[in-house]
Order: structure tokens, then C-alpha cells, then sequence
């Protein structure tokens, strides 16, 4: 498990805790997303329970000391408590009159369900009985009695939950109910006599009787609670910087738990699926938050509460309309309501999937709630990409085994694993995986992301699975209600159906459906809205965007996409399929004419390719990268051809394929490098033999000038690969142009064509001022450049990467987003360099890393020109463009 950095110890500190009326919104380094909005909206006149906020930086002295508080500390909170108390007027483990309290965590950043929390903090033996007499309710009282003994045990005294849950589970089969709002309090009593034995078994001491010891160990549980492996694994998921410490909310409590005229919930101002305007959500009567967010019991649809009590559906919509006129956004609240009476306990922007994140930014511009600009920055890439999600094919005819909810996004096909540990084992072996589960807890966070899919029997869309699988995009169905676990016998039954682990199964997260079967996903279509977005992202950006497209068909899908040029056209393909016999024909021939012949044989094809994309690209640039791989790539595998020989010879010595293998493998052979990757490739073979090069620029400009002809207006950029002096540039470009300007008056057409040369080795980055002379464009190839900067195969670097990052010796992986230290580094000498060199050098990138958010960020920093990726990922980098360039803005503001 990863560590993370302790704090130094803060100077001693003033003030640790701030009441909801010292507080506010902009105080979210201090006191947590949650806190500061408490406060915001007790400021607001909204129906808010009273309550305080130690500070997150108090958090960060618990972990400088080693997991303790000054005396100051503890003497300031006994005034606030005191303040509490005369506020709510009740006093905190008081025989007649308690208060009890809630002991939340809250960090700057939301962490769902990440940290701990206690509730019903204040009862004891004594305070139990009173609370019983005051409510007149003594089914509550114990009620409330048994779920903080639980709470306590589990945050506090650190027994496991399942301990708790199995009595519970004994206490319902023995009253034969299956829920617990219909346990007796006879029943109710005998759970907390079990629970109170059970924490005195376990931990060696009974639960504390005095209050203000509950919420002494309570405060520091939510303070340790900061630091425990899911809230690691989390923020590092997040990026969220470990060093922030949690805020603890410290609010009197209200009660769902009261009886049939009481209930809590979570609801969201617009629908977190899809963005649209409606009220969206789920409460339970009878219940307290906790049963809605952990998905023990399966709520009712927001819509009921209106049947039911239609004045208090309105105030809470209405409440809901005020947070986000006032917020500007989309928000996530959770209420109770205490025997008819409304309490609004949190809210925060609402997490969303990327089809809502794009229509609720569109629709806010539209109700002029925020502009264009912050529209933008309202969808993060990563949503973008999450919008673009497989679904399921039309048309299929495979009846659903069963629905449960519908939580979302997109459809996932994968194998059943039980458990997370399962999940990530199937995960590392490069399966794709569907974690099935009753229920899923904040503590199965790795499993889930392991997986393509999460299936649950228990739990509604608010539910702690629907809520993490959102944010990650996750396909996922919840509250499978047929679903039956058995986790002996590793099989799971749903409907009169059997499956196993490891059997295949698809989920649909938009409909709720799930396939016993893998069906066929597709790519899915984009809204309005998202036309919108990238009309404003486009509008906002410096960078430009290409596509890297090999065949006229991927080119016209990244013209759709939104591509303004090719900005890499590996040919490499071109020499393979029925071509391939002529290539081996060339890389056979002794005689260097027959070669060139064989080479030329390609000619017409070459240039019929190339005249597809020239047209499926219309006047866009368009960069074609000459060949680039060893020659050896073009010949079997040496093994190979000495297995099948082995196999002729054994049927038949006089096979006649055995001479022609017997040619390819002396070949194969004599071209065989150590290190191919190193060895004769790119620019190096094509000064070596040229042929092959000088076919290809004569069938590019060819391709050019017909369709020049026929009234296109191509752009041409031909690009050199893998040079690391400038002389070879200079010597290759030299036999080139002249078959260029041949090309051309053969043809008696002028075209637009540059040389330019991929940057992909560092010995190019760093004389950039003389490759810049003799070239008008640079790319950047960061899939060899990181290779050649790190030393590190990138066919091989996987697993070493994974151990750098599971030891948290790196933070990003370098194949996937660049290494700004290193490579970056290389790429701004050359940048710089180059430029001085040759003002007019047209700059950009080709590797993977064109179509990662961050390294999109990293380029327009870097003043590139352009970013080129797959035309997938190319609304993706528009954005990601697009965000950097209003960052600037903000900055210069
Ligand atoms: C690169 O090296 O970044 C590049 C684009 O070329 P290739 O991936 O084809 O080696
Ligand atoms: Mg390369």
C-alpha cells in the first residue's frame, strides 16, 4: 500500500474550530467542501441543524503529532460544545434531555463515502432512556442506540462492520421480519445488550458511558479516517493531494428514524445520468442516511414523496432551485425529514456522467446561469470520454435474464468475479471483468476499477456503488433484487440460471438489463449539446487538432471528429497483405535493379492510397511519415520458418516450400539486429537503400497532382522519421526533392508539398537549431522519444512501469502521458532551439501522448502548433485544448 507524507508539525494554531455562522463558502481549504457549505446555507436562511467545523488544518496537526490533539484543542471544542448545547438546548449525554450529535468527515474535495462518519453520537445507558421518554418513541431511541454501538465499534474501535451486520441479520430472522424498521424494541434491546457484549469482547473495554469521551474517540477516528487504504487509493485516482487533511462536522442530530411521518434522502436538481431538468432522487421512510448511501435498503423514487406529502416535495424542490441559482450548478443533497419537518444536512455539486456534465453545461448557458467559456471548463476530458462509451448494438434479439436499476453509463461485457481481490487478479491477467456483488462499500473501490462492469443485488442509484461507477464512468446495475450470492460455491443465481465465476456475462447501465450472454457493443452517438460544448471549446483554443489516419476510411472518421489535418500517416501498413510478396521480392534481390523494380511494382497502389486520403482530407494538411520499421518486420519470424521447414522435411524431404523458406530464413538471417529497435530503421534505411523512399514520394506527389486536377487543393507534409543528426536530413531531403520536382513536371502540376522530420530521438531534440535549418516542421514522436529518453523498451515497459508506480517512485506513467521533467524537457530545448533557428517551423506531436489532457496542457504550454491522436480521442484533446487555452485566460486575468 502506498504511504503518504506526513505534514510538519503546524505552529501552534489559533483557532481550530469556526461555527456554521463564522463560516462560508469560500472557506473550503479550511473546512471541506461540506463544511463550507453547511455554513453557506445557514447563511442562506436554509433549514440547516445547528452544528460547527474543526478545521482541516487541525486534521493535518492530528497526523504531525502522531495522532493526537493539543489540550487547547480539546478545551476549545468543550466551548463550542457548550455553544451547541445552548443553541439546540439539550446537552450532549444528558439523562432527560440529550443531544446527540453527527461526527462527520468532509475533505476541500468530495471523497464519496471514503472517510468515516458517526451518528447518534451522545447515547449511553442513561441518555437512551431519556431520549425514549422525551420522544415518547422508545422503538426510536434503541433503534438509534444500536446503529452508533455499531458505528462506534466499527470507526472507532476498528471491529469489523460484518460482525455487527450478522446479528443484526439473526435478530430479523429470529423476529421473521426482512427489515429492520419493523424489529420490536424488545428485539431492538436485545441487539444493543449483543452489540455492547460484542465491542467489550473485541476490544477488551466497554463503549465509553461518558458523552465526551464517545466524542473524543469519535473526532479522532474521522481524523485517522484521512489516511485508511480506500481514501489513499482514491485520491490518488483523483489526483487529490494527500497532504490536505479532512474537516470534521460536528452537527446536532435529526432523525429519519421517528416513524412512518419521517424518512431521509439524497436528491439531485437534474437528472445525474442524463442532465436533464428534473428532480431526481430516492428516500426511505422511517430510515437514516446512512441505510440510503450504503445501499442496505433499497429506496423509493424521489416522485413518491410528492403522492404523499405534496408541500413538502415543493419546499424541496424549491430549496433544491435556490442551491442552484445559488451554486450555479447541478447539485447533490441530502436531507432527512424529522416527523414532517425538512433538514437540509449537505449539498455539493452533483457528481455526473459525461452525457450529463455536457447537457447540464449546455442548459446552464442557456438559462444564462454561466457563460460559454465556463461551460467548458465545467466538462472535464475525462467526461468527454466517458461520452463516448460503447452501448449495446441495435437489434439484437436476446432476452434480458433480469433488470435491476438502471445506474449507468454504458454497457459493459466481462467475466463474473465475486470479490474485489478476484476482480483485480482476473484484472492483472488481462481479463475483462464484471465484479458482482450484494452490495458494494466504499472498501471494494480497487475491485470496481479493475473492472468493466459492476453488478449489485442490493442498493438505488444513490447507492455507493452508483455513485463511484458515475464518476468513473463505470457501466453499472444495482439493486438486482433476483439476484442470489453464494460465495462458497463461487455462483451466482438469477432467475432459475445458474452461473459461475468466470462465466460471461453483459450489463447494460442505461437500461438495466443483464445478458447472460456477450453481446456486441458500439461506439454511441452525440447529442446536440455535445455540438454545442465543442463549438465553444473550438472557439476557445490556440492549439490545433489532427488526426493520426493510415486509410482514407479512418480519415474521413477524424474529419467527423473534428480533425483539421492528418498529423500522421504511418505507410508501414501499405507494405503488408497482398503487397507483402513484392516487398520480400525487394528485400530478397541481389541485384540492386531487380530491387528496384520489385519496389516499384508498388507504385500504382501507393499512389491510389494516397489519393484516397488526399480526398478524404480535402484541403486539410495532411503529414505522411515515409516508411519507418526495420526490413527485417517484412519476413517471418526466424523460429517460425525453421519450425515449418523442420515440419516439410519431416513429411517430405523434396518439399518443394522448403527452398523458398530456406531463402526467407538466410534473409531473415543476414538481416537480423540486436536491437532492431535501434538498429537500421527510419531515416537510417532509407539512406541505405532509397528506393523504397523515393517510390513513395514519387506516388505521393503523383497522388497530389491528380487530385489537384480534379480541382482538390492538397497540402502535403512528407516526414521524415528517427533522425538524430542533422546530415541525415539533409542528404535524404536532398534525393527526395529531386524526385519531388521530377514528380511534378512529369505530372505538369505544382503542389504544395514541405519536408519535415519527426523529433523522436533525444539526440535530435538537442541540436534542434540545426535540424530546424534544414526543416519546416517538427513532430514530435514521444512514443520513441520517452522510449530513447528512458532507456526503456516500449513494447516491454508495462510491468517495470506498474512497479514504479505501485511504489510511488513516479506519479504518471511515461507511456501514457508525458514525463515533463525528462521528456518535456527535451521537448521544450527543441521547441526553443528550433524556433531561433527557423522562425517559421510549424510544430506539433504525433505520439500517443497527443490525445492525453495533460499532455494536450503540456504542448500548448510548450507553444506547439498542434496535437495529432486517434480520432477517437480527437473531441477529447479539443476539450483538453480548449481548457488550457482558457487557464491562460484566467491567469492573465
Ligand atoms: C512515435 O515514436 O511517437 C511515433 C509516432 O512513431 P511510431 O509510434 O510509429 O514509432
Ligand atoms: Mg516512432
Amino acid at each position: 500500500m502506498t504511504t503518504t507524507a506526513k505534514p510538519s508539525a503546524p505552529v501552534a494554531i489559533a483557532k481550530h474550530i469556526y461555527t456554521f455562522a463564522e463560516g462560508s463558502a469560500a472557506m473550503r481549504d479550511l473546512l471541506g467542501g461540506k463544511g463550507a457549505n453547511l455554513c453557506e446555507m445557514a447563511e442562506m436562511g436554509l433549514p440547516v441543524p445547528p452544528g460547527f467545523v474543526i478545521t482541516t488544518e487541525t486534521c493535518r496537526e492530528f497526523i504531525a503529532r502522531d495522532g493526537s490533539l493539543p489540550d487547547s484543542f480539546w478545551a476549545e471544542l468543550r466551548g463550542y460544545l457548550t455553544g451547541l448545547e445552548v443553541e439546540a438546548g439539550k446537552h450532549l449525554g444528558d439523562a432527560e434531555n440529550p443531544l446527540l450529535v453527527s461526527v462527520r468527515s468532509g475533505g476541500k474535495y468530495s471523497m464519496p463515502g471514503m472517510m468515516d462518519t458517526i451518528l447518534n453520537l451522545g447515547l449511553t445507558d442513561r441518555s437512551v432512556e431519556g431520549l425514549a421518554a422525551q420522544t415518547r418513541n422508545p422503538r426510536f431511541a434503541y433503534d438509534a442506540y444500536r446503529r452508533f454501538l455499531a458505528l462506534y465499534g466499527k470507526v472507532v474501535l476498528e471491529i469489523e462492520g460484518e460482525r455487527f451486520d450478522t446479528l443484526l441479520d439473526a435478530a430479523k430472522a429470529h423476529a421473521g421480519v426482512t427489515s429492520d424498521a419493523h424489529l420490536s424494541v424488545d428485539a431492538l434491546k436485545a441487539l444493543v445488550t449483543q452489540f455492547k457484549a460484542l465491542i467489550e469482547q473485541e476490544s477488551g473495554c466497554p463503549v465509553p458511558q461518558d458523552a465526551w469521551e464517545q466524542l473524543r474517540g469519535a473526532i479522532l477516528a474521522v481524523f485517522r479516517s484521512w489516511n485508511n487504504e480506500r481514501a489513499i487509493i482514491y485520491r490518488n485516482r483523483e489526483q487529490i493531494p494527500h497532504d490536505l487533511g479532512t474537516a470534521c462536522n460536528i452537527v446536532a442530530m435529526v432523525f429519519g428514524n421517528m416513524g412512518e411521518d419521517s424518512g431521509t434522502g439524497v436528491a439531485f436538481t437534474r437528472d445525474p445520468n442524463t442532465g436533464e431538468r428534473v428532480f431526481y432522487g430516492e428516500f426511505l421512510r422511517n430510515a437514516q442516511g446512512e441505510d440510503v448511501v450504503a445501499g442496505v435498503r433499497t429506496p423509493q423514487p424521489i416522485s413518491r414523496l410528492y403522492d404523499e406529502d405534496a408541500a413538502l416535495y415543493d419546499q424541496l424542490t424549491g430549496l433544491g432551485q435556490e442551491l442552484e441559482r445559488h451554486y450555479h450548478d447541478m447539485q447533490d443533497i441530502e436531507f432527512t425529514i424529522e416527523r414532517g419537518q425538512l433538514f437540509v444536512l449537505q449539498c455539493r455539486s452533483g457528481k455526473r456522467t459525461g452525457a450529463a456534465a455536457v447537457r447540464i453545461a449546455v442548459e446552464l448557458v442557456e438559462e444564462r446561469l454561466i457563460s460559454a467559456q465556463e461551460a467548458v471548463l465545467r466538462v472535464s476530458p475525462e467526461q468527454l470520454e466517458q461520452l463516448l462509451h460503447p452501448h449495446l448494438k441495435p437489434g439484437s434479439d436476446v432476452t434480458p435474464l433480469a433488470r435491476g436499476l438502471d445506474a449507468g453509463p454504458g454497457a459493459a461485457v466481462g467475466r463474473i468475479a465475486l470479490d474485489k481481490e478476484r476482480a483485480i487478479e482476473m484484472h492483472a491477467q488481462g481479463e475483462d471483468v464484471i465484479l458482482v456483488r450484494r452490495t458494494t462499500t466504499p472498501d471494494d473501490l480497487s475491485g470496481m476499477l479493475a473492472s468493466k462492469g459492476v453488478l449489485t443485488a442490493e442498493g438505488g442509484r444513490t447507492s455507493h456503488a452508483a455513485l463511484v461507477a458515475r464518476q468513473y464512468g463505470i457501466p453499472t446495475v444495482c439493486g438486482l433484487g433476483a439476484l442470489r450470492i453464494d460465495d462458497d460455491a463461487r455462483t451466482v443465481f438469477v432467475n432459475g440460471i445458474t452461473l459461475r465465476e468466470g462465466d460471461v456475462i453483459t450489463i447494460d447501465g442505461g437500461t438495466g438489463d443483464v445478458y447472460a450472454v456477450a453481446l456486441e457493443t458500439e461506439a454511441p452517438a452525440v447529442s446536440p449539446e455535445f455540438g454545442a460544448l465543442m463549438e465553444w471549446a473550438d472557439a476557445a483554443r490556440r492549439l490545433r487538432v489532427r488526426a493520426n489516419a493510415d486509410t482514407p476510411e479512418q480519415a474521413a472518421i477524424a474529419v467527423r471528429f473534428g480533425a483539421e489535418g492528418i498529423g500522421l500517416c504511418r505507410t508501414e501498413h501499405m507494405f503488408l497483405g497482398d503487397r507483402l510478396p513484392s516487398v520480400q521480392r525487394a528485400i530478397l534481390a541481389t541485384d540492386p535493379e531487380v530491387r528496384r523494380r520489385a519496389i516499384f511494382d508498388l507504385l500504382p497502389t501507393q499512389r491510389a492510397d494516397f489519393i484516397g486520403i488526399f480526398e478524404a482530407m480535402a484541403d486539410l494538411p495532411v503529414t505522411i511519415r515515409l516508411l519507418d520499421p526495420p526490413m527485417s518486420e517484412f519476413l517471418p519470424d526466424p523460429v517460425q520458418l525453421l519450425r515449418e521447414i523442420i515440419d516439410l522435411m519431416h513429411d517430405d524431404r523434396d518439399h518443394p516450400g522448403i527452398a523458398a523458406r530456406e531463402t526467407l530464413l538466410a534473409a531473415a538471417e543476414g538481416l537480423h539486429e540486436v536491437n532492431p529497435m535501434l538498429g537500421t530503421r527510419g531515416v537510417r534505411l532509407s539512406l541505405m537503400i532509397p528506393d523504397f523512399v523515393e517510390m513513395q514520394v514519387e506516388a505521393i506527389i503523383g497522388a497530389a497532382s491528380h487530385v489537384k486536377r480534379a480541382g482538390g487543393n492538397p497540402h502535403v507534409e512528407i516526414m521524415i522519421p528517427l533522425v538524430a543528426h542533422v546530415s541525415e536530413l539533409t542528404r535524404i531531403k536532398i534525393q527526395l526533392d529531386r524526385v519531388a520536382q521530377r514528380t511534378m513536371a512529369e505530372e505538369g502540376v505544382t503542389i504544395d508539398y514541405s519536408f519535415g522530420t519527426m523529433i523522436e530521438v533525444p539526440r535530435a531534440a538537442l541540436t534542434a537549431e540545426e535540424i530546424g535549418r534544414e526543416a519546416s516542421f517538427f513532430s514530435f514522436g514521444t512514443n520513441d522519444l520517452t522510449q530513447g529518453a528512458w532507456m526503456l523498451s516500449r513494447d516491454d515497459a508495462a510491468e517495470y512501469i506498474g512497479f514504479l508506480q505501485q511504489n510511488e517512485m513516479v506519479k504518471i506513467d511515461p507511456t501514457a502521458s508525458i514525463d515533463r521533467a525528462g521528456v518535456g524537457r527535451l521537448m521544450r530545448i527543441c521547441v526553443e532551439d528550433g524556433l531561433r533557428a527557423n522562425p517559421n517551423l510549424k510544430l506539433g506531436i504525433c505520439g500517443e501522448h497527443g490525445g492525453d489532457p495533460s499532455s494536450v496542457q503540456f504542448c500548448h504550454e510548450i507553444g506547439l502548433h498542434y496535437v495529432s491522436c486517434s480520432p477517437s480521442r480527437i473531441p477529447v484533446a479539443r476539450l483538453a485544448a480548449a481548457h488550457a487555452a482558457l487557464g491562460d485566460r484566467e491567469r492573465d486575468k
